[in-house]
């Protein structure tokens, strides 16, 4: 069985990455400059500062390979852009480095154990970077690999042939051999092949660009090379996670699954079997782990079991780096009867690095209502722009975003272009805030069915 495991790339290269969109699809980045300090207003975020260079700071340790099995915890106010910076994080990480994002309470399903819910969402974060040949296509602009055994010299390297077809690269290829088995050739020499004459011949490196080309003829290719022998193939690199390999190897599942989003339970032994295989691959150097950020929301709602699998998940080599989100002060621990900062176990706080989030000001709120309507294609009159950031501060940042795209709605069906005063009036007395919910709720006790 261990010999068969694939990485599936060839099924996963058709998978297309789901965009995110909503609540913080206007979030581009984190909007740091290159010293990592936070711009004003950049990528979609506004303020919180601190908060952002922070973030911009552990990303960092993570691109140099600094930080993988520690954990981050964003902690303060709801509303406060915890999200946000964990989205904006997302979007600064390299396109092949896995984010993952999960909601704690997504953890407890019908569907599969608490643990192995966690274990897929971190075996998701866990990339594996895999280098694999396949045939030269024609037409295509291809690096060749050569092997220094030819001439006996010393160093190896690439030799990179520019803009010829499949059939030039077979004809050069054995010219090529030629005329390495006769000249002694270096990396970084260069070679010129005069494709009608077929005559090869070496520049070495102080190849005089304009003077030399213009000597050639027009079906001269100009080649850049060290040593060695040709191989027609090419070398392609692809990146899936862990997850996706155990789901591609999984008999009851099949890669198909990874669409329909429902792996269900994943056998350890199997978990196993693939563990042992990509170590294989790394040290044939096929494979290069790449742990990514594995982002847990409202992290208060998982119990102490959960918290003590991360704990344990964390020492592990393979760990991704888990960054944990709260808006809670001291609360109970889940399955305990023990109060704790943020919900969370002692043991784990001890090793976590606490970024905390402020409430914002009035102008911050001002700047990401204005944000959120550019995204949304929105336009507020002054006034209903100025009454939109009290309400934010009387409410909640998010509630005055949500009421955007209503009171666009209701301005849209009086045929208006810009939303109004009125328009958010009405939008606020369609859709209650928590605050006013609450207020409600008790004075319908008694005619509510609890
Ligand atoms: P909670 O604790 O309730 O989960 P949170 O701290 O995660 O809240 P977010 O969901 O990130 O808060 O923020 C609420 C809304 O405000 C989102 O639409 C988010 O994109 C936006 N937002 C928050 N902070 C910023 C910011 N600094 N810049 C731009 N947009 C922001």
């Amino acid at each position: 069985m261990a010999t068969q495991i694939t990485a599936g790339t060839s099924e996963l290269r058709d998978i297309t990455k789901m965009e995110r969109i909503g609540a913080h699809s206007h979030v581009r980045g984190l909007g740091l400059d290159d010293r990592l300090e936070p711009r004003e207003n950049s990528q979609g975020m506004v303020g919180q500062g601190k908060a952002r260079k922070a973030a911009g700071m552990v990303l960092r340790m993570v691109q140099e390979g600094r930080i993988a099995g520690r954990a981050i915890l964003f902690a303060g106010p709801p509303s406060t852009g915890k999200t946000a910076i964990a989205l904006g994080m997302a979007q600064t990480l390299g396109q092949d480095v896995p984010f993952t994002m999960i909601a704690a309470s997504e953890v407890f399903s019908l569907s599969m154990s608490k643990t192995e819910a966690l274990t897929q969402a971190i075996r998701r974060s866990i990339g594996v970077r895999i280098r694999e040949e396949t045939e030269i296509i024609e037409g295509e602009v291809v690096e060749i690999q050569i092997d220094r055994s030819l001439t006996g010299a010393t160093k190896t390297g690439k030799l990179t042939i520019k803009t010829i077809d499949m059939e030039t690269i077979y004809d050069l290829g054995t010219k090529m051999i030629d005329a390495l088995s006769k000249e002694k050739v270096l990396a970084g020499d260069i070679i010129i092949i005069d494709k009608t004459s077929g005559k090869v011949s070496k520049l070495g490196r102080s190849f005089s660009r304009s003077r030399d080309y213009d000597a050639m003829g027009a079906d001269t290719k100009f080649v850049q090379c060290p040593e060695g022998e040709i191989q027609k193939r090419k070398e392609v690199v692809h990146t899936v996670s862990l997850h996706e390999i155990d789901v591609i190897n999984s008999r009851t599942q099949g890669f198909l699954a990874l669409f329909a989003g429902d792996t269900g339970e994943i056998k350890p032994e199997l978990r196993e079997q693939i563990n042992t295989k990509v170590a294989e691959w790394r040290e044939e150097g096929k494979a290069e782990i790449i742990p990514g950020v594995l982002f847990i929301d409202e992290v208060h709602m998982l119990d102490i079991e959960c918290f003590s699998f991360l704990n344990r998940a964390l020492e592990n080599e393979l760990s991704p780096l888990v960054i944990m989100a709260s808006n809670r002060g001291m609360s109970r621990i889940r399955g305990t009867n023990v109060k704790s900062p943020h919900g969370l176990p002692v043991d784990l706080l001890d090793r976590v690095l606490i970024v905390s989030t402020r409430s914002y000001s009035e102008e911050d709120m001002q700047q990401i209502i204005q944000i959120r309507c550019e995204e949304e294609d929105v336009t507020l009159t002054p006034d209903a722009l100025n009454v939109l950031t009290s309400m934010a501060g009387s409410t909640t940042l998010r509630y005055a975003l949500n009421l955007i795209s209503c009171a666009h709605m209701i301005s849209r069906k009086r045929k208006a272009e810009n939303v109004d005063v009125e328009d958010l009036r009405r939008a606020y007395t369609y859709f209650m805030d928590e605050k006013r919910s609450v207020q409600w709720l008790k004075e319908q006790q008694g005619s509510l069915v609890f």
